[in-house]
């Protein structure tokens, strides 16, 4: 007898429900007055709601898109079905850093989520916070078998302290030797009304159990020399260096009182330490340190007129489209297609001299070259210039052996694979933003583990699960490949 001719129904595609739950904000002109949080929780019943649009794509492009592979489709799916302390394990296995990353990951993931195509992306970053809010966040991470080998991680940034995590779980001893007397390296100038210093405090608690020491205030090149690292009982070095200098613009009057790098401003307010300002306040650059300058600025000097110069587009602005929107609700003036010429005024800051600039056709990195226009010269009036341009790396006692590729943002990188240097068993890495840094740290970690497991006779095997469970990393069903911006 013939088969039936009729085909089973097809399944009916899930419908995207464009329409975000809306992250709660604290009012602009509230949260000028002070460093309050700016962004606050969603309620447990919130978090489902936004968890439920979530479809579960079959091949997770927002975990292909998060650099140290959260499985963030797992933890919607725990949410959704109101599993918070399942949704929370998912985000402390993948991400030792959870609780800063949840405030500040400048979220890749929500820009591959399949919804933005029809509306808002998943708040995959926000619901990372739900998890961690309402489920059980205080665990503890549990080390495999000693291994009997230690490493030294030089920097405490996320690199480092991701590169720790790794090792620790493993079962090596590690030792973090960070030139600053606190842990954090750049996370430590983000403003408190993004993440404060408990976020970082409560994801370091669960390292309590892993056999890693931090030695602080011990600058590694100055105080301790790197060759001597590996003499000294070390199996193999990390460093995870950083930008901690900032940039210049190369312009006459960048000496004058009343300009102040960007970095050391944004240390300072973190410092609690005063640092004067006036009443006309501008900021160069165009990236995420001149968002938080600006916005910075605003609360540690109430009144005073905070303006953006940036020498192209808003279109064309590095910075994360949420802190300039921040920025233009809190009523910052954004000055476009401005270069900075001069700054003017003795013995205290009167000025910045600028020149318009047109914009060219694209470079190679698809941004169009900005040419300053001859005689467009005007004068900003404004009594404190924050200087905001970038940062870069100090490598002072660095062995040129080692032979480091400074990266167009300013950290040291090894060339070889997994950032090896050129000397056997050293390590160099780090990344534009935090959870970058961490997914660079776990690509060193697992080509280290290989190195000094063939220096063992064996093979490595994937990260354990660093929460005490039976299964090993794996990459979740339907991952293809990583994207990466
Ligand atoms: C103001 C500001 C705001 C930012 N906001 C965000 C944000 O919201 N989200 C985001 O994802 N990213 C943000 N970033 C970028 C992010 O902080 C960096 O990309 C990230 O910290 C880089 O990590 P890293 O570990 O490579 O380097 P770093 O964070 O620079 O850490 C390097 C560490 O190494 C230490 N060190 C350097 N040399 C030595 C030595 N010789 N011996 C011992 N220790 C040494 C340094 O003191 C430092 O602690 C921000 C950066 C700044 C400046
Ligand atoms: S760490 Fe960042 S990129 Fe990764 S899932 Fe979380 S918010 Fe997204
Ligand atoms: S891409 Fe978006 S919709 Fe798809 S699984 Fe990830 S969060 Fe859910």
């Amino acid at each position: 007898m013939a088969a039936s001719a009729t085909a089973p129904p097809k399944p009916t595609p899930p419908k995207l429900n464009p329409v975000r739950v809306p992250i709660p904000e604290e009012a602009p002109a509230v949260r000028v007055q002070d460093f309050r949080t700016v962004l606050h929780a969603y309620s447990r019943e919130e978090a489902v709601l936004e968890a439920k649009r979530c479809i579960q794509c079959r091949r997770p492009w927002c975990v292909e898109a998060c650099p140290i592979t959260q499985d963030c489709r797992e933890y919607i799916r725990l949410i959704a079905a109101e599993d918070f302390d399942g949704a929370a394990r998912v985000t402390l296995r993948d991400d030792p850093l959870a609780t800063t990353l949840c405030k500040v990951c400048y979220h890749y993931c929500e820009d591959y989520c399949v919804v933005a195509k029809k509306g808002v992306p998943i708040a995959i970053r926000h619901l990372k916070r739900a998890a961690l809010d309402y489920g059980r966040s205080d665990l503890a991470y549990v080390p495999s078998a000693p291994k009997g080998q230690r490493v030294a991680v030089v920097g405490a940034g996320p690199a480092g302290l991701m590169a720790a995590w790794e090792l620790g779980v493993r079962g090596y001893g590690v030792t973090v030797f960070e030139r600053e007397p606190e842990v954090g390296g750049l996370m430590l100038t983000i403003p408190s009304y993004r993440m404060t210093d408990d976020d970082l405090r409560r994801d370091l608690e669960r390292f309590r159990d892993l056999d890693v020491r931090f030695e602080r205030s011990n600058r590694v090149g100055v105080d301790t020399p790197v060759e001597g690292l590996l003499h000294d009982g070390y199996a193999a070095v990390v460093l995870a260096l950083g930008t901690p200098a900032h940039r210049t613009l190369g312009i006459p009057g960048e000496e004058l009182p009343g300009v102040v790098p960007a970095l050391g401003f944004l240390k300072a307010v973190h410092a609690g330490e005063s640092v004067p300002l006036g009443r006309e306040i501008v900021v160069i650059g165009g990236g995420d340190v001149a968002m938080d300058s600006v916005r910075t600025a605003l609360r540690k000097s109430p009144g005073a007129r905070v303006t953006l110069v940036y020498r192209r587009e808003r279109a064309e602005m590095p910075a994360d489209a949420e802190e300039v929107h921040g920025a233009e609700q809190e009523q910052v003036r954004f000055l476009f297609r401005k270069a900075p010429v001069e700054i003017v005024g003795r013995p205290q800051v009167t000025g910045l001299v600028v020149r318009s600039v047109e914009l060219g056709p694209p470079d190679a990195g698809g941004r169009r070259t900005p040419t300053p226009v001859v005689g467009s010269e005007e004068t900003i009036p404004c009594d404190t210039v924050i200087v905001a341009v970038g940062q870069k790396a100090e490598l002072d006692g660095m062995p040129a052996a080692l032979d480091l590729k400074i990266t167009s943002q300013g950290w040291p990188e090894g060339k070889g694979q997994g950032h090896a240097t050129s000397t056997p068993g050293v390590f160099a890495v780090g990344g534009k933003s935090v959870v970058y840094a961490m997914g660079a740290a776990m690509e060193t970690v697992a080509e280290l583990d290989a190195y000094l497991a063939s220096k063992r006779g064996g093979s490595a095997a994937p990260r354990p699960d660093p929460l005490g469970g039976p299964n090993p990393f794996h990459l979740p069903p339907g991952y293809t490949s990583p994207i990466r911006g």
